[in-house]
């Protein structure tokens, strides 16, 4: 009776996602953009919210104008980041890697304190140069492969 032997690579497949190695992601230009978009809705966020409390604290038409100059500007921001984030996509399971969708999110995925999935992985691949799909678990390293 032969035995069915087991070849030593399906052990591999075996492992969990935190201990595959990185794939390659060299996507890394889009990632910028998608980062400086992110940061420009941000502070135009802020600066909506600050024009608007300024503007009830003096009663000044210039905070008024400050005010909704900034929320255009957000507004115009946030719908050019998500049109450039939709477009970034894992190799894997072709889900929106920094664009956040109501799915559920994998167990691997990560997400520090005070931040978003996306807000996470952003910050992930562009200051440590890896990341994880928050949709498949599969991590990335950032940068063409070696
Ligand atoms: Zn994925």
């Amino acid at each position: 009776m032969a035995q069915v032997q087991v070849p030593p690579t399906s052990v591999s497949n075996q492992e969990s996602p935190r201990r595959q190695s990185p794939r390659a992601f060299s996507g890394v230009l889009s990632l910028l953009v998608a980062f400086l978009w992110s940061l420009l809705g941000l502070l135009a966020t802020i600066s909506t919210i600050v024009a608007l409390v300024m503007f009830f604290l003096k009663k000044d038409s210039y905070f008024a104008y400050v005010f909704i100059v900034s929320l255009v500007a957000a507004i115009v921001f946030t719908v050019i980041r998500l049109i450039v984030t939709s477009k970034i996509k894992c190799g894997l399971c072709h889900g929106t890697i920094v664009h956040a969708k109501n799915c559920r999110k994998h167990k691997y995925a990560q997400k520090w304190p005070l931040l978003s999935h996306r807000q996470t992985t952003l910050l992930q691949a562009l200051f440590t140069g890896y990341f994880t799909c928050m949709f498949c678990g599969t991590p990335y390293r950032v940068g063409k492969k070696k």
